[in-house]
């Protein structure tokens, strides 16, 4: 029995993905071993779970947090560890089968690629990550033997929806959408809370505002990124890596009811498309228990109850991130990295109310044509490029706040 064990680290275990994660393990608990905790800053919210979950590591990004959680644990045979080399380790450790990657944002790249080189069966939920270093990600998935299963929804449920047999060497490049007989790639998306919002009164939209999404309960990042729709341009750029998509071949619709969670086309007309509940849950046991199936304490769809299921086209006049999330990939390079570091800036300047919700697209537009084009050919120069991005953003931050 307990060689089936499969041993679990966790990258960002307080965080809305992190705690779903766990909530998953709970419901299974003779399959998982959690071996692996991390946090940024939330000491609190860590050590409860090392006192409920007993793992062997418990990590802190942050090293003065680290120290006080060490005195904290005494006694409970937790190792502490602190800073990106903490989180690097533990996402490497020789007892680990599986790592979930679920940091927000570019903070979370360098411990996702370590999961990779290690081998690891990597479960991505941060799409920054993959955004930010597209090929050189994906290369090091392949040429480390590691297992990658997308948990973004969307990107869970069109894995789902490829033939079983191939998915797996389509996303090791062993094969092509064409060659599998797929046409194009539908990713749906709610529209977030602003869908029907009059589009003059956008600019005057708050933080709680754009974090108050229709069926989706998330991070305040990502429910700000549904919210300029700037997630699913995103997770363009994230499907064209994972599945060696162009540009042609993957289509956004919006879709309100957030119960189909993506689709895709088959050249004899067939659509595959993968219908549940919005609720990470059940992305997260699909990939924790790929290619079985185990509890995720969500029902399934319960049609007579459903409404309808409405579909529209996006209006990219409403959500220029969209635009400017294809435009990025289309131009290749380091334009996905700065798009994603530009972004960043951009969202916590609106959380933090420095700028107005129409400003966060300006931003990144402002950062993006300023880029001289430039190649990415080693994670150093991704982190040059994000870090250029940075300081550009810093500067419309400047000029725009008052
Ligand atoms: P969250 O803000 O709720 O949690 C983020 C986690 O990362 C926390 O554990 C936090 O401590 C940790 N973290 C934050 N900054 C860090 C840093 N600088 N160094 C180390 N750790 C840090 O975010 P979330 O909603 O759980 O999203 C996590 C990732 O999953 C994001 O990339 C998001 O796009 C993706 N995702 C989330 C959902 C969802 O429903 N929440 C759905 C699809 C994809
Ligand atoms: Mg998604």
């Amino acid at each position: 029995m307990m060689s089936n064990l499969q041993d679990i680290c966790i990258l960002g275990s307080t965080g809305s993905i992190g705690v779903s994660t766990l909530s998953v393990i709970e419901a299974n608990q003779s399959g998982y071993n959690v071996v692996a905790l991390t946090a940024n800053k939330n000491r609190q919210k860590l050590f409860e779970q090392c006192l409920k979950y007993k793992p062997r590591y418990a990590v802190m990004k942050d090293i003065e947090q680290a120290g006080q959680l060490e005195k904290q644990l005494q006694g409970h045979n937790i190792e502490v560890l602190a800073g990106d080399d903490g989180l690097e380790a533990v996402a490497a450790l020789e007892e680990v089968d599986t790592v979930m990657c679920a940091i927000v944002g570019a903070a979370g790249l360098a411990s996702t690629l370590s999961a990779a080189r290690a081998g690891k069966k990597v479960l991505l939920a941060n799409k920054e990550a993959l955004v930010m270093s597209g090929a050189l990600f994906m290369d090091e998935i392949k040429q480390n033997n590691a297992t990658l299963i997308p948990i973004d929804s969307e990107h869970n449920a069109i894995f789902q929806c490829l033939p079983s047999s191939q998915a797996q060497s389509l996303i090791q490049g062993n094969c092509s959408l064409t060659e599998l007989g797929i046409e194009k790639i539908l990713l749906t998306g709610s529209g977030g809370p602003f869908r029907q919002t009059p589009l003059e009164q956008l600019s005057k939209m708050t933080p709680d505002q754009a974090c108050d999404h229709p069926n989706w309960s998330m991070g305040r990042k990502i429910s700000v990124d549904s919210a300029t729709m700037m997630n699913k341009g995103l997770e363009f750029i994230e499907a064209h890596w994972l599945f060696s998509a162009s540009v042609e071949q993957i289509e956004i619709i919006v879709h309100p009811q957030s119960v189909v969670h993506s689709m895709v086309h088959y050249r004899d007309g067939s659509v595959l498309a993968l219908l549940g509940l919005p609720d990470m849950r059940t992305p997260i046991a699909h990939g924790l228990a790929y290619p079985n199936r185990i509890e995720s304490n969500v029902q399934g769809v319960n049609f007579t109850e459903i409404s309808a299921l409405t579909f529209e086209p996006t209006d990219e006049a409403r959500f220029p991130c969209i635009r400017i999330a294809r435009e990025a990939l289309e131009a290749g390079g380091a334009a996905s990295t700065v798009l994603n570091a530009a972004n960043e800036v951009a969202v916590d300047a609106f959380l933090t109310k420095r700028i107005k919700f129409t400003d966060i697209a300006s931003l990144i537009d402002t950062v993006l044509n300023k880029m001289t084009s430039t190649s990415v050919e080693s994670i150093a120069a991704v982190m040059e490029a994000d870090a250029w991005a940075r300081v550009e953003a810093d500067h419309y931050l400047a000029r725009t706040v008052n």
